[in-house]
């Protein structure tokens, strides 16, 4: 089975759930199992609020995300062209944030590598910032 979609959406707060669902909506014809829609929907609301934060530091911009199957596979990108990250692995460390002072603790990269079985960040400062992350789904016993 193979399916692609594209959404595009500002970047308000108000988004993020909508984000969360729709990529739980679109994921629902793999006939995943409630955790997995669950951790989908945590890597995909850390995603988009660092893009929401961090990237465009609450200015509205736009932000994309696309999402493919491809048999038991979902690959799901979440896209900013906001500041960018200067040193993605630092940035990827447990507990590094850049605004502790927004009581941010630096775990939202470490949610998604726990719930995806892939996540790959490609970034360019000033230029923006793309997350990719990949989970098979459906691996439970029938
Ligand atoms: P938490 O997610 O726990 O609230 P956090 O957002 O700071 O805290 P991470 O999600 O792990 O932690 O992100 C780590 C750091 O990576 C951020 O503090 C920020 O500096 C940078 N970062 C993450 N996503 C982006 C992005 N889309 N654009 C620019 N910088 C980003
Ligand atoms: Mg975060």
């Amino acid at each position: 089975m193979k399916n692609q979609m594209r959404l595009e959406f500002d970047s308000v707060s108000a988004n993020e759930a909508f984000a969360r669902v729709t990529v739980a909506a679109f994921m629902t014809q793999m006939n995943p199992s409630m955790e997995e829609v669950a951790d989908v929907k945590t890597a995909v609301s850390e995603a988009v609020t660092n893009a929401v934060i961090h990237g465009y530091h609450g200015e509205v911009h736009k932000i994309t995300i696309t999402g493919e199957i491809e048999d038991d596979w979902l690959m799901i990108s979440v896209e900013d062209q906001g500041v960018g990250i200067a040193d993605v692995e630092k940035a990827m460390e447990p507990l590094y944030t850049t605004r502790p002072e927004l009581e941010r603790s630096g775990m939202g990269f470490l949610f998604m590598e726990a719930f995806m079985d892939e996540v790959r960040v490609e970034s360019q400062p000033g230029k923006g910032t793309s997350v990719f992350m990949k989970k098979r789904i459906g691996r439970r016993e029938a």
